[in-house]
């Protein structure tokens, strides 16, 4: 992978880490010091660890997670390692380059192949994948959740989409009136207020909260369980399931939902100092205090 004007920060350790326990892959974000904030460095290495585990017929479930006290705090909006300005070699969408792109055009195409082109592939990988949730799941971060077929939380967990406070209609990969219910999911979006492991259980988003202290062992157990059953069947229900959720309405309605979140950023481009309405990472943290 070809990289330009990196910054020292995103050279040193790799942002993603990959270790097989058995016929388990833990696939983990390791940019802990920014609370797994996702550059594009970060999302194209997933692919990788992804890719590697789908290769790997020793492999039956993948889990990903994130190291240290946080799961993710979402798309990079402010760290040193921020790369929305590099040209990576593009995997989700048709060689639609963003840079050099003026306008709406730039950031409605590096989006569609950075977040809703990624994520759509990943909910499709053909092995079931297990998010493990510790501390911050906010904004970019539920996409990575979400796609994942189980999510396991610990008690600590929390989960936001603020992006509303940037005029935002939520998240680009747009799964919240599937993954709650479509008046939660209002609730959820106009708040933007963190809501617990224990009531993300309670709405049907998240399969099981834990202790912090066995988030992992807990994660491995139902890994291992699930890693019993034939792994062309795994893929098959996954299928099923996916393909229900589609014929309810998930992929058509996201479709519809992406285009009124790029209508957002233009109207901030054009009202604002940005396409995030100015905000950053530090005024969004506050508003979620
Ligand atoms: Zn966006």
């Amino acid at each position: 992978m070809s990289h330009s004007q990196e910054s020292p920060e995103v050279q040193e350790a790799p942002v993603v880490l990959y270790e097989a326990r058995g016929a388990v892959a833990f696939v983990t974000m390791n940019r802990p010091q920014y609370r797994n904030a996702q550059n594009a460095k970060m999302t194209y290495a997933l692919e990788e660890a992804f890719n590697r585990a789908i290769s790997d017929d020793a492999i039956k479930v993948i889990v990903l997670g994130g190291a240290g006290a946080h799961f993710s705090a979402g798309h990079d909006i402010g760290s040193p390692g921020r790369d929305i300005h590099q040209s990576f070699p593009r995997v989700a969408t048709s060689n639609w380059e963003h840079v050099g792109k003026e306008g709406a055009e730039n950031i409605f195409v590096r989006e569609q192949e950075l977040y809703l082109g990624m994520c759509r592939r990943w909910r499709e990988l053909p092995k079931p994948t297990i998010a493990r949730v510790q501390g911050a799941c906010i904004a970019g971060a539920l996409m990575l959740a979400w796609v994942c077929d189980l999510i396991i939380a610990s008690d600590d967990a929390f989960f936001a989409d603020p992006v509303l406070k940037m005029g935002i209609p939520g998240v680009e990969y747009f799964a919240h009136p599937f993954v709650m219910s479509p008046r939660k999911a209002k609730e959820f979006l106009f708040l933007g207020e963190k809501i617990s492991a224990k009531e993300a259980h309670e709405i049907g988003m998240v399969n099981r909260v834990v202790p912090a202290a066995s988030l992992e062992a807990e994660t491995l157990a139902i890994a291992e369980k699930i890693s019993a059953m034939p792994r062309f069947g795994l893929a098959l229900a996954k299928k099923a399931i996916n393909q229900a959720e589609d014929r309810m309405g998930l992929r058509d309605s996201m479709d519809a939902a992406y285009a009124l979140h790029h209508l957002a950023h233009a109207h901030n481009t054009l009202t604002s100092p940005d396409h995030l309405a100015g905000q950053d990472a530090k005024s969004m943290a506050k508003s979620l205090k």
